[in-house]
């Protein structure tokens, strides 16, 4: 089964917290979080005690740094442009992979993004458009808004004629609970400026295809 979703421009204030990276974030002492997690082994049935589990607290605690760690990055950190060496021509870079975590579930959603943007005075390293999908995918996520704060990024700090952004992914939210099938996957495309021609949206789809 395949699920089509088209995004939105975000919102003034949504944009800007996706351009700053500015979160409401109220500080937890790491030992009330171990504290907390064996309270959740504890109410999913099992002893926090026992030997397998004793140290899966601070591992937990441990993998939210990579898997969390995009809240520590800002997108125009990554997103340097430059003039020199610029085009007209459309850049595209097709399926980055990704790994992120649904903000319904908490769990993982993961497969690959393609981008393309059409420049018009700046262009960026190719490797920071995929340190981009990086800022955006390690936080709590829907596959929506993924796709939509990454080409807003872009059409903010390159200022192009115009981007589009496609993702495609599975969700362990709907397969781990035996919802839909398995193979399932989720695409969803945010299209901005000039993409919204068909026949710039045609070059495009057909680079990644
Ligand atoms: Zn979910």
């Amino acid at each position: 089964m395949r699920k089509t979703h088209q995004t939105k421009p975000l919102s003034k204030a949504q944009s800007a917290n996706a351009q700053n990276g500015k979160h409401k974030v109220a500080k937890v002492s790491q030992e009330k979080i171990l504290q907390n997690l064996r309270e959740i082994l504890a109410y999913i049935g099992d002893d926090p005690n026992r030997e397998g589990l004793q140290e899966t607290p601070m591992r937990i605690l441990r993998s939210w740094e990579k898997i969390y760690g995009g809240y520590k990055q800002k997108p125009q950190d990554v997103l340097k442009t430059f003039t020199e060496g610029s085009c007209e021509e459309m850049v595209v870079l097709k399926d980055i992979e990704f790994y992120s975590t649904c903000e319904h579930h908490l769990q993982p959603f993961f497969g690959t993004i393609s981008i393309g943007y059409l420049p018009k005075d700046r262009v960026l390293g190719i490797s920071k458009l995929a340190r981009l999908v990086e800022v955006y995918a390690r936080r709590l996520q829907i596959q929506e808004k993924l796709v939509a704060e990454i080409a807003d990024s872009l059409m903010q700090t390159l200022q192009p004629h115009g981007v589009m952004v496609v993702c495609k992914a599975k969700h362990m939210c709907i397969s781990s609970r035996g919802i839909e099938k398995h193979n399932a996957v989720m695409v969803t495309s945010a299209i901005r400026g000039a993409f919204k021609k068909l026949e710039v949206r045609s070059e495009f789809l057909e680079m990644i295809k």
